[in-house]
């Protein structure tokens, strides 16, 4: 029997997961019900706020959910069903229809046109104050239990809805509950847990490695526009433009290799070999001849400043002065065994890694709540009826791109109609 009198749908985390699965429940509710939307801190949406930069890379043009899962480590085969439910295209129309036009960025990144994160920001918040939604701020959820029974029976079960309790003492009564509180920090037990899940540790993902190396010395700021970066010892392997830092390596290659790795990266203590191929169209036999062919073509000139390879030429010289030669010495005068070293530092250079460091600020926490215990057609629990799961809280983590939005778009959608429909008595229709 569904639920007779309106239904309650509560909201915990007002980010964008939060945000999106309080829009969704109370769009899907038109009326005939009340959303509330619980935040901890006193600045809802804080992360899209600051996110891309202060831009908020609010998706990417990636319209088949086919290749739009290989961006997720973590929830690929789960959001592959999901995404045809509430993918890019319907993040595009969601944000037009609210008053915001996306633009796409050459690599497939998409902005607000304003290239400002506040249009995003406004938006949301608009549409939440216009279904009515009410936004309680400072009000941390501490505890959360289902309600005693003389429930009603839906779909997986008995549900009776939760009691919920803020850090204030304040109990709330909620039928259905959507936990979307963001990457798990790791201190005590979550709301997930509190409501019988477990949980993958969370660790980071996206993140810069820290190294200390002569051949990097002075260069911050030069990139390499393709280059492939690799675990020593290991299949983690990923290609792209690759950046020098002061602390070390970033770029592209870098955070997809820190995403695809989080895990095990987290169990070196971020302490690995990392080989890289500054010019990956090359092995080593390749590369080998062609510098023994370069140094016939140009024999007088200086090998610091003349190489075959598409490298930043203050790179290529610390290369050359890691394989042992002068950067003066002539083409001519160069031996087969420096010919051999050179070979190495440009197509497998060993660098040291001894850490790590953040990216623009930007993170995402791998981990969360196991996939296997939700259903990803609707983001239920399959330990709790009538708990939700939205966003980052999740097991699911994408690379830079706006990939992470899209997931938290995606499942806070779902959640929010699914936890309605549910409510209602509804079955959800195919779209
Ligand atoms: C600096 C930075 C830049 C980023 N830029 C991008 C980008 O451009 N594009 C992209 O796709 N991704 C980006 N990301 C990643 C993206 O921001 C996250 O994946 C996304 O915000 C996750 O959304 P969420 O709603 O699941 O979690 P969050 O945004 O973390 O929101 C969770 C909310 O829940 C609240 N909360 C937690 N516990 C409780 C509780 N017990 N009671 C009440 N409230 C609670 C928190 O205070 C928070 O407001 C960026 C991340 C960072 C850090």
């Amino acid at each position: 029997m569904p639920h007779m009198s309106p239904p309650h749908i509560l909201v915990v985390g007002a980010g964008a997961a939060g945000y999106f699965a309080a829009i969704s429940a109370a769009e899907t509710l038109a009326g005939s019900g009340t959303v509330t939307l619980c935040e901890a801190t006193a600045h809802p949406l804080a992360k899209v706020r600051i996110s891309g930069g202060g831009r908020c890379n609010v998706t990417h043009a990636c319209f088949d959910p086919r290749e739009l899962k290989k961006n997720y480590p973590r929830g690929a085969r789960e959001l592959h069903g999901a995404f045809h439910r509430f993918g890019p295209t319907d993040t595009i129309a969601w944000f037009e229809r609210h008053g915001v036009t996306l633009k796409v960025e050459a690599d497939g990144r998409m902005f607000p046109v304003s290239d400002d994160s506040e249009t995003i920001v406004s938006a949301l918040s608009k549409a939440a104050q216009s279904l009515n939604i009410t936004l309680r701020l400072q009000s941390g959820i501490r505890k959360v239990e289902p309600a005693p029974p003389e429930g009603v029976t839906i779909g997986t079960g008995t549900i009776n809805g939760f009691r919920i309790e803020l850090a204030t003492g304040e109990v709330l009564h909620a039928d259905r509950l959507i936990v979307a509180t963001g990457g798990l920090k790791g201190s005590g037990p979550s709301l997930a847990e509190m409501l019988g899940h477990s949980i993958e540790a969370p660790v980071p993902s996206l993140f810069t490695f820290n190294i200390d190396d002569p051949r990097l010395e002075g260069l911050a700021g030069i990139s390499v526009e393709d280059a492939v970066a690799r675990v020593d010892g290991s299949k983690l392997e990923q290609r792209g433009p690759l950046l020098i830092t002061h602390w070390g390596m970033s770029g592209p290659a870098v955070l997809k290799l820190s995403a695809w790795g989080a895990r095990e990266l987290a169990a070196s203590k971020y302490r690995f070999s990392l080989a890289v191929n500054f010019s990956p169209g090359h092995t080593r036999d390749d590369a080998r001849s062609a510098l023994i062919a370069h140094r016939s073509r140009h024999p007088r000139r200086q090998i610091g400043g003349s190489t075959p390879f598409q490298l930043p030429v203050r790179l290529w010289a610390q290369l050359v002065v890691a394989a042992g030669a002068n950067e003066a010495t002539s083409w001519t005068q160069v031996s087969n065994d420096v010919i051999a070293r050179l070979a190495d530092q440009v197509v497998d250079a060993k660098f040291p890694v001894t850490g790590k460091s953040t990216h623009k600020e930007e993170f995402v926490t791998c981990g969360g709540v196991r996939l296997g215990e939700v259903d990803f057609r609707t983001m239920e629990s399959r330990k709790c009826a009538g708990l939700h799961f939205a966003g980052e809280v999740l097991d699911i983590d994408g690379i830079t791109g706006g990939f992470n939005f899209q997931a938290a778009w995606t499942t806070g959608w779902l959640a929010g109609r699914s936890a309605v429909l549910s409510a209602l008595g509804k079955a959800d229709a195919p779209r």
